[in-house]
């Protein structure tokens, strides 16, 4: 024990968007970081991506904003409808006012662009090394954190970031974090929307089913479309071969809505994602230790029904780097830093956690509660739309 690896101070588990990103920050204080990464390449797959004023805020002062937007979309507006009624039920201006009101735009994205900067950035910076190829199976928590690669090989790190997203199943001290899936199918797709209506591709649009909701949104200015289709599981023999035909002739699914009806019709292939089940984190205790802290996906599970998941691993990251920054020269601290970490945080998470689950739960609900939901959407939509408490960053500005 205490045979650390050579001068680097934090090992860092799993090369997604947090782990990138803190890394990157970490490098700006002029400490080394080694990721291990499970997956064998730096192709990494995914689609579209929401980046709210909150993520740009908190990727700014990496420097790789300019090219980030060159590559992105701004959405004028948000639509919310109903699918099956015509129409919307009412909108809330995005492009122009997001800047206006929190200093940045809100933009769509693709994944694989924004970890591609990443990537690019974390490679060119000589702080940080990079392992593909290493899947990690266990960390401990003695006086030095242990590695565990599948290799069989033991890896000894003074601080340990604990980044592999929302599957994360390494055990540190006290973390309690359980998933398993949740009982909803999320199908997903990107491809050519340029002969579809101009509402369909200049803005996010949401359409609210009965047990059912579909998201999409450009990701880039060729008119590429990502779309999002979200149903509740039914556990009856047969389900998966169902799902498919009512999600490929949208009569099935009693959608009325034009746009709606439009956008399904070019719809050829879905592919399937999980949709895991989180719980909320309770205690701070839960996301770290002496040596370890868990950010991203990893340290706060979230249902995709906020599009928060990338936005809040952004936050971590500098939000560590600003609690970093404040130890200084001096190492000791950086226990505390974790310790302040994860109690500055933990209300975000949970409030976020809370409101992507009633999300969830809102967008498919049925019968009398659904003509109440549509009602208020019609009458009071943009209070209810406009969440600022997501988009401005008042925790991370005052430390
Ligand atoms: C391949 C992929 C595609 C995605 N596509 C989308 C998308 O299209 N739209 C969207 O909104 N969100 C997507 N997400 C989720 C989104 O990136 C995250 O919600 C968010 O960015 C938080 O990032 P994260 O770094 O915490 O987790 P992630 O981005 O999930 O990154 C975790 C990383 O850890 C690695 N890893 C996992 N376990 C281990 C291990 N034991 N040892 C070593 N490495 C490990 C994974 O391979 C991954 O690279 C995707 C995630 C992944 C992994």
């Amino acid at each position: 024990m205490g045979n650390y690896s050579k001068g680097e101070m934090f090992g860092a588990i799993g090369a997604g968007i947090a782990g990138l990103s803190a890394s990157l920050y970490i490098a700006k204080l002029g400490m080394k970081t080694h990721i291990f990464e499970k997956r064998c390449d730096t192709n990494a797959d995914g689609v579209g991506i929401q980046l709210t004023p909150n993520a740009l805020y908190s990727l700014a002062p990496l420097d790789i904003l300019d090219e980030l937007i060159d590559e992105s979309f701004f959405p004028e507006k948000l639509v919310v409808s109903d699918a099956h009624l015509p129409g919307e039920l009412n909108s809330i201006q995005l492009k122009g006012k997001m800047e206006h009101k929190f200093g940045f735009p809100y933009l769509t994205s693709s994944r694989n662009l924004l970890h591609k900067i990443l990537l690019k950035r974390a490679n060119e910076e000589s702080l940080i090394k990079i392992s593909f190829n290493s899947k990690i199976i266990s960390t401990k928590n003695k006086d030095a954190v242990i590695y565990k690669t599948d290799l069989g090989t033991n890896l000894y790190f003074k601080y340990v970031l604990v980044s592999n997203g929302i599957t994360s199943n390494l055990t540190c001290n006290d973390s309690n974090i359980k998933l398993s899936l949740a009982d909803a199918k999320v199908l997903r797709t990107c491809f050519s929307g340029k002969d579809l209506p101009q509402d369909i591709l200049k803005n996010i649009n949401l359409w609210m089913g009965k047990g059912f909701h579909v998201v999409s949104y450009p990701i880039n200015n060729k008119s590429d479309l990502n779309v999002v289709l979200v149903k509740k599981n039914s556990r009856t023999f047969g389900y998966e071969k169902k799902l498919e035909n009512e999600v490929l002739n949208p009569r099935l699914l009693s959608v009325r809505n034009q746009n709606l009806t439009h956008l399904l019709k070019d719809v050829t292939t879905w592919s399937a994602w999980p949709l895991y089940r989180t719980r909320i984190i309770t205690r701070a205790k839960e996301i770290y230790s002496r040596n370890s802290l868990y950010i991203g996906d990893a340290g706060h599970p979230l249902y995709p029904h906020l599009a928060q998941g990338a936005a809040l691993a952004l936050e971590d990251s500098y939000t560590l780097y600003k609690l970093l920054q404040r130890c200084g020269s001096d190492k000791l601290h950086i226990s505390k830093a974790f310790k302040n970490f994860a109690e500055l945080r933990i209300r975000r998470y949970q409030r976020m956690q809370v409101e992507s689950l009633l999300n969830g739960k809102i967008f498919q609900q049925q019968g009398l509660l659904r003509v109440i939901r549509n009602s208020l959407v019609k009458n009071f939509g943009s209070r209810l739309m406009e969440k600022d408490w997501i988009y401005e960053n008042k925790n991370i500005s005052r430390i």
